[in-house]
């Protein structure tokens, strides 16, 4: 295995799969930073599909499952 960071071969599997902690660190830099390029999906087209699907699947949902229906009242 070799470290995506700086290509050497990892022989401690402490940070794998990194070689060291260094690259660790440098990894995780690169993902708060700019270092990785983003899709090129914007992130609010992701947001609203994932709404788009929990609304569908709210309006799947049998009627009456998150509340028991209402019988009859007493002494009707
Ligand atoms: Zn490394």
């Amino acid at each position: 295995m070799k470290c995506p960071i700086c290509k050497k071969t990892v022989e401690a599997p402490t940070y794998r799969p990194f070689c060291s902690r260094h690259c660790a660190d440098v990894d995780l830099e690169r993902w708060l930073g700019d270092g990785y390029s983003l899709p090129d999906v914007p992130m609010t087209n992701l947001l609203l599909e994932q709404a788009e699907h929990q609304a569908r699947q709210k309006r799947a949902a049998p009627r009456g499952s998150c509340a028991p229906p209402r019988g009859p009242l007493p002494g009707e």
